[in-house]
């Protein structure tokens, strides 16, 4: 998997090859699905949502450029499957979910790995983690029509965020925060599900 769908696609940052590695993606991923776990490709995880395909995956947390003093928010935790490459190369990753069910298998999962530095939380990550503000960098694994403000707000000076943006068609925007300043950019064409906005369900 890492070889030929990450290497292959230009994914070079040894540390996130090296948690690419490491992370076991069936242990996150349905029962009946977990003979595709290493497959080119999304699979769902009930609930209408997906774990995301593994390049995807890699791409975006390299282009956190994850360190490891780094505090990341990642809203979506889905499986858990992003939350823990990240947490394999940061210090902390605070990771909010909506879906209650899915909450609550990515938390067993997570604590079963013996993740001791991923934080999992029950609510809507549209208005981020106030209590735990500022973050090194932020990622977002659902689409959204906008960079939501309270996510520009809660990241850093300096730091970066990725997240999609758009509706049928959305693309990967990196958004970084230097000297006060905010820019994005669009790196890649992508699909994912849409970020929900309101109560956890
Ligand atoms: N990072 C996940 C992929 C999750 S798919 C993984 O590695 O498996 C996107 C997730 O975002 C879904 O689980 C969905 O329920 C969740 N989501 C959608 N809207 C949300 C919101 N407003 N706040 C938090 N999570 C949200």
């Amino acid at each position: 998997m890492v070889k030929c769908q990450i290497e292959a696609r230009g994914v070079k940052d040894p540390l996130v090859l090296k948690a690419m590695e490491k992370v076991p993606r069936h242990i996150f991923v349905p029962e009946n699905m977990k003979e595709f776990a290493y497959e080119d490709g999304p699979l769902p995880i009930g609930y209408g949502q997906t774990i995301s395909q593994p390049y995807i995956v890699a791409f975006m947390t390299e282009a956190l450029e994850p360190k490891s003093t780094d505090k990341v928010l990642e809203v979506g935790t889905g499986s858990g499957y992003q939350a823990a490459v990240l947490a394999e190369i940061v210090k902390e990753v605070f990771t909010l979910e909506i879906v209650k069910p899915l909450y609550e298998k990515a938390d067993v999962v997570l604590r079963e790995l013996g993740y001791k530095n991923i934080h999992c939380r029950l609510s809507d990550g549209y208005s981020g983690w106030a209590e735990e503000a500022p973050f090194d960098k932020i990622i977002v694994t659902a689409s959204a029509d906008e960079v939501p403000q309270d996510l520009i707000d809660q990241l850093k000076d300096p730091g970066r965020m990725i997240l999609p943006v758009g509706d049928f068609f959305q693309e990967l925007v990196l958004v970084t925060k230097e000297s006060g300043e905010v820019s994005r950019e669009s790196v890649l064409p992508v699909r994912f599900v849409p970020l929900r906005h309101g109560k956890e369900k």
